[in-house]
């Protein structure tokens, strides 16, 4: 992609992102790219979102139970206050008192929409063991202190495939291709040389098509990155974009090894 300064290579950069909510301030600091001519850096959506959802997370697994943290898990979980009203059986202005400290937060609803939030953040997971959840009305305030850091999932390109293919969700190559802009034929090299190693295999059940399906050795996602950089795979390393109408040559990335040398 061609900045709009006309410069088309990019060089490394950091992005911090902070948020205050309910009087804790979230920060996270990513790997992106800057324009290699202005300086500009471009921050992807996914990433931005992932940050989000970080926030939502945190606020969804430890409180405090708030009208603004309710407000903010809500629009998290991506319920409308009418379609929430409906379920609860409760009028659309009785939700936006509790988004607005007018009347007592009803606690049921508020552990219900984290359990949608957590539902996405980490998978599902019986909600008997969600209710274990300290209990934390927002008078005592024993949340989170002032600030709070958060760990983002890598943003390394290796690492975004392999969280996918570790996910609740079975992605082809071909989805994974798709939803992070790769070259099939380069991810699917990279994908043998992660099956290779163990990492992940090919699934028995073939796939209508073009597209294949990948199984991770476990579907943790951080376990499964930790055991892809024991065995040396370097999950930062780039994998080829398929060339786009209109690029120069400059847009031809290499695909760099996945691999560090490692001495023998
Ligand atoms: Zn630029």
């Amino acid at each position: 992609m061609t900045c709009r300064c006309g410069e088309s290579s990019r060089a490394p950069a950091k992005h911090s992102f902070r948020r205050t909510v309910a009087g804790t301030t979230f920060t996270a600091t990513a790997d992106v790219e800057s324009c290699a001519g202005c300086g500009d850096v471009y921050v992807p959506s996914s990433l931005m979102l992932a940050f989000e959802r970080a926030v939502a997370g945190e606020l969804a697994r430890r409180g405090p139970i708030s009208d603004e943290t309710f407000r903010w898990i809500r629009k998290a979980a991506g319920v409308e206050r009418g379609e929430l009203a409906q379920v609860l059986g409760v009028t659309p202005e009785t939700i936006a008192g509790w988004e607005s400290e007018r009347r007592p937060i009803d606690h049921a609803a508020w552990r219900l929409v984290a359990g949608m939030v957590l539902d996405g953040v980490e998978g599902p997971r019986a909600v008997r063991t969600r209710l274990k959840v300290p209990h934390r009305p927002a008078s005592t305030n024993a949340a989170l202190g002032s600030e709070h850091a958060l760990e983002l999932p890598p943003g390394g390109m290796i690492a975004r495939v392999l969280s996918l293919l570790a996910g609740p969700i079975d992605f082809t190559d071909a989805d994974i291709a798709d939803s992070l802009e790769l070259d099939l034929a380069a991810l699917r090299a990279q994908l043998r040389e992660l099956a290779a190693l163990g990492l992940i295999h090919a699934s028995p059940v073939p796939q209508s098509g073009d597209a294949e399906r990948w199984s991770p050795s476990t579907r943790d996602p951080a376990a499964l990155l930790r055991a892809a950089a024991a065995a040396g795979v370097e999950l930062d390393a780039p994998i080829a974009r398929p060339p786009r109408k209109g690029d120069g040559v400059a847009h031809a990335r290499p695909t760099s090894s996945t691999w560090r040398a490692t001495s023998s």
